[in-house]
């Protein structure tokens, strides 16, 4: 099916709007009514100007044809590295629509919520024994939230013991959310260098570590998709001059099973649920960044917590030196709901089975694109993977031209320019949702924008060429946003 947009530009309400068109009235009303409830004329309206008048069938036909010119994880291959978009389980979604998860008030008694709550406590309890941590709060709604609550914790901790230090030490690999929460949390931040490996640069780090560092920020595996195998080391050095080691857990998708935060050394962490435990993310939706800690940091934890009392479940909010909510009430609970459901439905062995998958994968794909693409860091890298653009240097071709070429293939692209100690980066992670011909079919696309790119650069340098929406003038848009509709002035192209 063609969908509409790829033949004429889909208008907006607004613009296919014809006076007149009605999409539901209601019958007039049947039954005396009573003047005395009826509001005021003067804050009523009759007529509401610019407001489009559509028929039902042009209404559900719009954005039908819109949805079609959505790309999804249930279309295909979503190769976004670090974001790890897997597919969701579709009966994640039959758990979160049971009635009793779906429609359960936040301010329900805790007598009426007793399965709610039992469900946080069981996921805390599961994710303790995932990650080798001692508490988890269930309640910030991402990961950068996740960070955020983590080093307010620290902070606190360290404030505790006469002094919250002023420095945060992030690797110069990290993601761009690691620098902003440490200093939301009102941290001067560091960066550390790596090495030829890609790694934390152990050396420099020993040089830095002294009384102001309140924190390491350490992704593992780091963005390179390389297990930072130093960790242990790290976290006697970090320990040894009295900072914590904080974990950016968005990768835990490469080990699950297999390793633990915990017995890493590591003194808190976040997690995306809606990375490594399936649930629904991109496009701004909801998602859950939890925290994991190790005893020293209990008493800091956000309340409400969920504790078990016989065979009660209560919200307990005594915690004198808790930094307080993070999130109205519980976090996304929705969310919670589908990544427990996914734990379950796995087990231990299938999670395992996922991590390993999630591997494999990204090394077959490494694997069939080396030697053709150029692969910056050699070293084993787990389930993620980073090209870039040097071995095209001389067509003119960029990663940018590379990853809309691959819209014309019906590929979702790859997370491109990230992360920054790569010139050119293309950070391909496949996950372990994807069959071998996914795979193969994303290397022919490859392969063939690699052939494309010595034999016609123009070709690569000016798609999308079959995509609804054509190359986007990316500076113009920065530099001459119109960021409000004017009816009768929409610009096209
Ligand atoms: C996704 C990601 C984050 C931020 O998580 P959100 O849930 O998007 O807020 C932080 N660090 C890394 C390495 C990530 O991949």
């Amino acid at each position: 099916m063609v969908p509409r947009g790829q033949r004429d530009p889909e208008g907006l309400l607004f613009e296919i709007s014809r006076p007149g068109r009605c999409g539901f009235a209601s019958p007039p009303v049947d039954v005396p009514v009573d003047k005395q409830d009826a509001l005021d004329p003067r804050y009523t309206r009759t007529e509401i100007a610019g407001f489009p008048e559509l028929s039902e069938v042009d209404v559900v036909r719009h954005y039908t044809r819109l949805s079609c010119l959505n790309y999804a994880i249930d279309l295909g291959l979503y190769p976004l590295g670090s974001c790890t978009m897997k597919y969701n389980p579709k009966v994640n979604e039959r758990v979160a629509r049971l009635p009793g998860f779906a429609e359960a008030h936040p301010q329900l008694s805790q007598e009426a919520s007793q399965g709610c709550l039992r469900l946080m406590h069981d996921l805390e309890a599961a994710l303790c024994a995932i990650c080798g941590m001692d508490r988890f709060t269930l309640q910030p709604a991402a990961g950068a939230q996740g960070e955020l609550a983590g080093i307010l914790m620290a902070r606190a901790y360290h404030h505790d013991r006469g002094n919250p230090r002023q420095v945060v030490l992030i690797p110069d690999s990290a993601h761009g959310t690691n620098p902003a929460s440490a200093h939301l949390a009102g941290y001067r931040v560091e960066q550390v260098a790596s090495d030829a490996r890609g790694c934390i640069d152990l050396s420099a780090l020993r040089r830095r570590m002294g009384e102001d560092v309140a924190l390491l920020m350490l992704t593992n595996p780091n963005t390179l998709g390389v297990f930072e195998s130093a960790i242990e080391e790290i976290a006697r050095v970090v320990h040894a001059s009295g900072a914590l080691l904080y974990m950016d857990g968005a990768n835990l998708n490469a080990f699950v099973g297999w390793a633990r935060p915990g017995d890493m050394g590591v003194d808190l962490h976040h997690l995306n649920l809606h990375k490594t435990f399936s649930t629904p993310h991109g496009g701004g939706g909801p998602g859950a960044g939890p925290v994991g800690i190790r005893k020293h940091l209990e008493a800091y934890l956000p309340v409400p917590t969920v504790e078990k009392e016989g065979d009660r479940y209560v919200l307990k909010h005594e915690r004198p030196r808790s930094i307080g909510k993070v999130r109205s009430f519980y976090g996304n609970f929705g969310m919670l709901v589908r990544a427990w459901a996914y734990i379950l439905a796995l087990g231990p062995a299938g999670l395992r089975r996922m991590s390993e998958t999630a591997v494999l994968n990204a090394n077959y794909l490494r694997r069939r694109l080396e030697g053709v693409y150029h692969l910056p860091y050699r070293e084993a890298s787990l389930h993620e993977v980073v090209f870039s653009d040097r071995h095209l240097e001389a067509t003119g071709v960029r990663t940018l031209d590379i990853a809309k070429r691959l819209m014309d293939y019906g590929f979702h692209p790859m997370t491109i320019y990230f992360p920054l100690i790569v010139r050119g980066a293309m950070m391909i992670e496949p996950t372990e949702s994807e069959s071998r011909e996914e795979l193969d079919a994303f290397v022919a696309a490859m392969l063939r924008i690699d052939a494309e790119a010595r034999r016609d650069p123009e070709l690569v340098r000016t798609a999308p060429h079959t995509t609804p929406v054509r190359r986007l003038d990316e500076v113009g848009a920065a530099r001459h946003p119109i960021l409000r509709w004017v009816p009768g002035k929409v610009a096209r192209d």
